[in-house]
């Protein structure tokens, strides 16, 4: 796969159930979040607000989530979902 392809890839946040960029999730303690659950998860931690703005930039597209979202009844259906 294509790198480019790789950092477009949309992947289902756990925790707020969106669809973040697989190349914009962020690992804390042992768990992936998209941009806004990290954002919030490292606030309430440190009871700062976050500061950096790494976490801006693009968010999926409506298109992107449409089509990602065919990608997951798509796998859904054959039962590897
Ligand atoms: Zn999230």
């Amino acid at each position: 796969m294509d790198p480019k392809d790789v950092e477009k890839m949309l992947v289902r946040c756990r925790h707020c159930n969106r669809f973040e960029y697989w190349a914009e999730m962020r690992w804390r303690h042992g768990f992936c979040f998209c941009r806004k659950c990290y954002k919030a998860v490292y606030e309430s931690e440190t009871g700062k607000l976050y500061e950096w703005d790494d976490l801006d930039g693009p968010t999926p597209s409506a298109e992107e989530i449409a089509a990602a979202t065919e990608t997951e009844k798509a796998y859904a259906a054959i039962g590897r979902g």
